[in-house]
């Protein structure tokens, strides 16, 4: 339920000077002490990108791709606004400028503008308009709209335009805008440079945009002298000048812009009564991260790993398991290329062993073989989505006697096909399912959020109880045709889809390996700081146990 009847308001933030400035964090910051003031608030991203769907661009060039539980694969912010609101996410919270000409491009084949000339401005402005709206909904207080990439950029004029049409058009007290820059400590001068900042506010002046509050973002907080300096010529309230600088915990950003005013600023623009902030949980969070009672170090075992954006929200899930068992988890990228049945054994200094998510046939063999010593060394072993294919090839060929086993992503040919492409099944009721394409390149994904039962007794009955839903991203799954073999040679399969009865847990009896899990689906993208995520927090307890272990070893 929203907090009033009004209508909702919005909050549009824009970035100058440079990307990456983190205006997610920043948005999804706001948006986080607005809910402790008793709103109802969502957030929505717009990107100035032509492709249609986020999920075909290389995480390399873009960072993690991250899944709602309707099945969008959408811009990694997304995922930071998951874990700092309540509010879920869904495939309208996130569009690119592709999404909107597709849309206008299929009106205009479809006649919808009745021969009329089709233009930026009204149709493809009108178009952002809807859906930006649509993104908002009818059951929120407040809208806060992150406009992607940098002001001045010809990609999002169209985007900047679509807004100040929109803040005309409802009218004062309705909308607010944030411009956040870049405040450049210069070294050679000793100095905090704000022409930057001015020169990015004129721009934005030029379209007709007056900020509210500008986000100055530097690498320490920002004297009032030269806050003033920025309050002059920017032409925004001294108050609004906030200084938003370095963290080394972005959970310290909600405390960081709420001691300057800023939610008390925006209510006042968008004329909203609530009560005061409540950040108290925000600050017993930051004091957890920063009193660990114990560490622990993950070798993550994966492809893209000098860049750890690929993978943000396996990150958080683990920081936030580590939260919950008052540990600092320290994760050490480890390049499953340079995997050799011999430098394999350097992975024995670790406490846990991650392979995570990921597609293509490089590094593959690597994971297999970070698998294999898990296993035999009875290291606690999580693999996630790929992490759990690889687990299963790997028992297969050392323990179900399957000799080349391998997946037909990596061998077309192999002669035991144990992960496979399975695109029908047949229904309970006996009706053949076909999975459908959801998108245009995606082919047969499956994607979003479906259940699964859980088998009692199991591993994954512990953490997760009868039933567990998670998000899926992939496109192979585990042979059914394979299944009894591996079974046969101990692998438990613990979970299985209620409605394809595909496989989705693998694991080792306790008996045999304190703790080995392979999930199909990724559960890193339902992790929140508040609660933990089940799986994760389970997987560092093993850790944890694991290094009492070997420390008790080597005393002895
Ligand atoms: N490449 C594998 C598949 O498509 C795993 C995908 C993943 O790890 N997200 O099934």
């Amino acid at each position: 339920m929203r907090a009033s009847n009004a209508m909702t308001k919005f909050v549009f933030v824009t970035g100058g000077v440079v990307s990456s400035l983190g205006k997610g964090i920043a948005s999804a910051s706001l948006a986080a002490i607005l809910e402790s003031r008793g709103l109802k608030v969502t957030l929505i991203k717009l990107d100035p990108y032509l492709n249609v769907d986020p999920g075909t661009m290389s995480p390399f060039q873009h960072g993690e791709v991250f899944v709602t539980d309707d099945g969008a694969e959408t811009d990694l912010d997304l995922g930071h606004y998951e874990r700092f609101i309540t509010t879920r996410m869904k495939k309208t919270n996130n569009f690119t400028t592709g999404q909107i000409y597709k849309s206008v491009l299929e009106k205009e084949r479809r006649g919808d503008y009745l021969g009329k000339t089709v233009q930026v401005i009204p149709h493809v402005t009108n178009e952002i308009q809807e859906f930006v709206r649509r993104g908002a909904g009818d059951e929120v207080d407040v809208a806060i709209v992150e406009i992607g990439g940098t002001v001045g950029d010809i990609e999002s004029l169209p985007f900047l335009e679509a807004v100040r049409q929109m803040s005309l058009k409802m009218g004062p007290g309705s909308c607010a805008f944030l411009h956040l820059t870049l405040v450049p400590w210069i070294p050679a001068a000793g100095e905090l440079k704000t022409k930057p900042t001015q020169h990015s506010v004129q721009k934005l002046r030029e379209i007709g945009i007056m900020p509210d509050a500008l986000l100055c973002r530097a690498d320490r907080p920002i004297p009032d002298e030269e806050r003033a300096k920025i309050s002059l010529f920017a032409n925004v309230h001294e108050f609004g000048v906030i200084s938003v600088w370095d963290v080394d915990n972005i959970y310290k950003v909600p405390r960081m812009l709420h001691a300057q005013g800023l939610d008390e600023l925006i209510c006042a623009k968008l004329q909203l009564h609530t009560k005061p902030a409540n950040l108290g949980r925000w600050d017993k969070l930051v004091d957890e991260v920063e009193h660990p009672q114990h560490e622990v170090t993950i070798a993550m075992c994966g492809k893209y790993v000098d860049l750890s954006d690929s993978y943000k929200s396996l990150n958080e899930a683990l920081r936030h398991a580590g939260i919950h068992n008052h540990t600092r988890v320290k994760i050490e990228y480890v390049d499953s290329e340079d995997l050799t049945p011999t430098s394999v054994a350097n992975l024995a200094r670790f406490d846990a062993i991650l392979v995570p998510g990921g597609f293509g046939k490089r590094g593959v063999e690597g994971k297999i073989l970070a698998a294999q010593y898990a296993r035999e060394k009875k290291i606690p072993y999580l693999g996630i989505c790929l992490g759990m294919q690889v687990a299963t090839i790997e028992y297969a060929r050392h323990k179900a006697g399957l000799a080349g086993a391998n997946s037909t992503e990596f061998e077309p040919e192999t002669a035991h096909p144990v992960i496979a492409l399975i695109d029908e099944w047949e229904d309970p009721d006996g009706s053949v399912q076909k999975r459908t394409a959801q998108s245009d390149l995606g082919g047969t994904m499956r994607l979003g959020a479906q259940s699964s039962d859980v088998k009692p007794g199991t591993l994954a009955h512990e953490i997760y109880g009868n039933v567990l839903t998670e998000r899926h991203r992939h496109r192979y799954e585990a042979n059914e045709n394979y299944l009894d073999r591996l079974t046969d040679a101990g692998l438990v399969i613990s979970a299985i889809t209620q409605r394809e009865k595909l496989t989705e847990v693998v694991e080792l009896p306790t008996s045999v390996h304190p703790w080995f899990i392979g999930v199909q689906f990724h559960p890193e993208f339902k992790s929140t700081p508040w609660g933990g995520h089940p799986l994760f927090k389970s997987f560092i307890h093993a850790a944890l146990a694991h290094q009492a272990e070997r420390a008790e070893k080597v005393a002895a």
